[in-house]
């Protein structure tokens, strides 16, 4: 599908080094832009936090090797009390393999620091609430962008939950 003529891909690139917006009109690459936008990033990023930045809880995600064939009896298992991370994966029950190890993974939830770590929940607070409505009130001036996706919607997205709204906005624009 990457290789389609129509189709540039560009990696490791900020849409800001394309896209320019200014009065409510889009540039890319410099010129005025009319095709259709589709922005996956944060939606405060998209107008450079001018309402504020929108909170996010991330992880700190560590890998440990264990010496035993097994550390737990589930893929994953959660912990929501009582100790510093959240949750641990052991990826050897998911795709069994042969080893007298084997490798976990531990989240400890940390604070969002933009350029530090990565934004990965959503704050549900009125505050939060109130931060992305200006965003949003903002995005409706801008006739050919859709925000769409668990960043840009500012909301937690399960993986078959994000495709159904890819689907269902892709219908909506066609
Ligand atoms: C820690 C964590 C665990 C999860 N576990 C599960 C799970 O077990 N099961 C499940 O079903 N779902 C899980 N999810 C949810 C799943 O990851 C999301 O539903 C899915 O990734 C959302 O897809 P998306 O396209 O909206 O966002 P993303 O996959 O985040 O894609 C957004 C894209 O936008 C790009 N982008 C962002 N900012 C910019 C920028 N400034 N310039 C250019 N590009 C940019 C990013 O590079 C990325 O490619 C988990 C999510 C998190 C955060």
């Amino acid at each position: 599908m990457l290789a389609h003529k129509n189709i540039k891909l560009l990696l490791n690139a900020d849409f800001h080094e394309v896209i320019n917006l200014s009065s409510e009109k889009t540039k890319l690459f410099g010129k005025k832009f009319k095709g259709r936008l589709i922005y996956t990033g944060q939606l405060d990023e998209l107008f450079d936090k001018k309402f504020g930045e929108l909170p996010y809880r991330s992880i700190d995600m560590k890998f440990e090797t264990v010496d035993a064939q097994n550390f737990q009896s589930a893929p994953v298992v959660n912990y929501p009390n009582n100790y510093d991370f959240t949750r641990i994966t052991e990826f050897k029950q998911i795709h069994p393999a042969k080893s007298e190890r084997t490798t976990i993974l531990k989240e400890f939830p940390q604070e969002y620091v933009a350029g530090q770590n990565e934004p990965y929940y959503p704050i549900f607070t009125d505050s939060a609430q109130a931060i992305y409505q200006k965003y949003f009130a903002e995005l409706a001036q801008y006739k050919n962008i859709t925000a769409v996706g668990r960043l840009a919607e500012y909301r937690y997205y399960d993986i078959d939950d994000v495709v159904k709204r890819a689907l269902e906005v892709f219908n909506a624009l066609n």
